[in-house]
């Protein structure tokens, strides 16, 4: 499936918007198994994504993550800034000269993958990243897709990331930068439909 520039956008602007919204809630969700500052860092990211559209209308959809992505890099911090910022900024790239959207959420989660050195089952955000881009590749994503990546979060033992100091104590609890890349995700599904 194909992304055009108009909804990237939107799907930018609705994520950030969620970000902001439930700044509190990712907080919570990190004050369980990390030190409490997913939303605080979040949050930030999605005023600097803001500020930065409202200073330059991205003309392209290569742009349009770059722009994100310096945003992120610059602003949200902690281990989720670079990763984020990286998943973004791969997208970037390849946007140049590809428009397929299970494609771009594909690199962005080796992006991930790559500067986290992580991988699926490990409590991080590719366990929705990675799941959502396989599920974009067999047709249009559904909300329970996503929360079903979310949930499958709860169980795990983290072995990368803050959470992974607690071990065994991780479990019980959903990854925040798992909550984070839901509200991506289910952003896009208001822009392009289920
Ligand atoms: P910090 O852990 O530095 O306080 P945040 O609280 O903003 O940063 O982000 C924590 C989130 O980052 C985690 O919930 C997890 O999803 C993600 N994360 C942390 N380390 C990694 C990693 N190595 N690979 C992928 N995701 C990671
Ligand atoms: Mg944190």
């Amino acid at each position: 499936m194909k992304i055009e520039l108009n909804d990237a956008e939107k799907w930018i602007n609705l994520f950030v918007d969620k970000l902001e919204k439930n700044k509190a809630e990712l907080n919570e969700l990190d004050t369980a198994i990390g030190d409490g500052d997913h939303g605080t860092n979040m949050d930030r990211g999605a005023k600097a994504v803001k500020e930065a559209f409202a200073k330059k209308t991205p003309v392209d959809l290569s742009e349009l993550f770059k722009t994100t992505a310096f945003a992120m890099i610059q602003k949200v911090g902690g281990a989720s800034g670079p990763l984020y910022g990286t998943a973004f900024l791969d997208m970037s790239k390849a946007a140049k000269d590809n428009d397929d959207l299970s494609v771009l959420v594909q690199i962005g989660a080796d992006g991930i993958k790559r500067r986290g050195q992580s991988d699926v089952k490990m409590k991080t955000m590719i366990d929705v990243w990675q799941p959502i881009a396989d599920d974009l590749k067999q047709g249009p994503l559904t909300h329970q897709q996503v929360t079903d990546a979310l949930e499958s979060t709860k169980d795990m033992v983290a072995t990368k990331g803050r959470a992974s100091y607690l071990e065994e104590k991780s479990a019980g609890h959903l990854d925040p930068g798992s909550q984070s890349s839901a509200y991506l995700f289910e952003s896009l599904i208001e822009v392009i439909g289920g």
